[in-house]
């Protein structure tokens, strides 16, 4: 009552100031329908019919909510793959005339083998990518929605990687491949304030330690998103480093963007048949995008 009261209190200071746009909310379960839609599409590993037919969805998705909808084409060459890949990145930006801009991103593709499970005959099917994938796109889809109905004082830029989860564990530069495509070609022009990369955050049983890359070069990005998680009273963020992990916040970091990844990598069905949609949860969702959300909205 009393956490609640002092909330109360600093909301209508900042209305008094004129300062901020009010934050809209975030539905884990509008979000938890997106989720789902991509899963429908089967596994969306590159060169994979789910692969092209979600691309398309995900274009169609975005264009509801910003005319700014745009891809980036590039090619990449993995041991794995026989020939050389197109691969696609999907931007969406809100508000582009605004020089101040946040970029959040996620990766849409979904690993082509599942190379965690013990049978070796099912080490070589696709994985669904539930949460390996389709749960931070779905965070942003429906983000995606509320730019677009409440625009915020800060320009956005959603960006949708591919090819971040085709990699070989032995060599980093085969992961995120995507990301180094964008922050090679595209991510200079946008120059946004910073970066947060969602990944693997709709676990039913959801607890997001720190990245240790993101502590080390964009702590206070960390520090302003635990933050606000313990403000709103979301308990999944833990403010402990818990791990290190090479993912598509890291070609952004090396171009010089801070840039945080959100992930709990905790998820016992990482890689394997068993990332289905049933091991994820609305409101694991909700409590990222409210955060995500809280961030957007109160930066001016
Ligand atoms: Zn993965």
């Amino acid at each position: 009552m009393k956490k609640f009261s002092l909330i109360a209190v600093i909301m209508l200071g900042s209305t008094l100031n004129g300062a901020g746009a009010p934050v809209p909310h975030f539905s884990g379960e509008k979000a938890f329908v997106f989720l789902k839609a991509q899963c429908e599409f089967g596994p969306r590993n590159p060169g994979s019919a789910g692969h092209d037919r979600c691309r398309d969805y995900l274009l169609s998705t975005l264009k509801k909510s910003t005319p700014d909808v745009t891809t980036q084409i590039f090619s990449y060459s993995l041991p794995a793959f026989k020939s050389v890949m197109k691969g696609a990145n999907i931007i969406a930006r809100f508000h582009s005339q605004k020089k101040d801009r946040i970029l959040l991103c996620a990766h849409w593709d979904t690993r082509p083998w599942a190379d965690e499970e013990t049978l070796p005959e099912k080490r070589k099917m696709p994985v669904m990518g539930a949460n390996d994938g389709a749960s931070g796109v779905a965070v942003l889809l429906h983000l995606a929605e509320l730019l677009a109905s409440q625009p915020p004082d800060i320009g956005v830029d959603i960006v949708l990687f591919d090819a971040e989860d085709a990699g070989d564990h032995f060599q980093n530069r085969s992961w995120a491949l995507g990301s180094a495509a964008f922050a090679r070609d595209l991510l200079r022009t946008m120059r946004p304030r910073f970066g947060i990369l969602l990944d693997m955050i709709g676990d039913a049983d959801l607890n997001v330690y720190q990245e240790a890359f993101s502590t080390q070069y964009a702590g206070f990005i960390v520090q302003r998103v635990w933050q606000k998680a313990a403000e709103l009273g979301e308990p999944c963020f833990i403010p402990q480093v818990g791990y290190s992990v090479y993912d598509d916040h890291i070609p952004l970091l090396e171009a010089g963007v801070p840039c945080i990844d959100i992930i709990d990598f905790e998820y016992p069905y990482w890689h394997t048949l068993h990332d289905t949609p049933d091991k994820c949860s609305p409101t694991s969702l909700e409590s990222i995008g409210r955060v995500i959300t809280a961030i957007i909205y109160e930066e001016k």
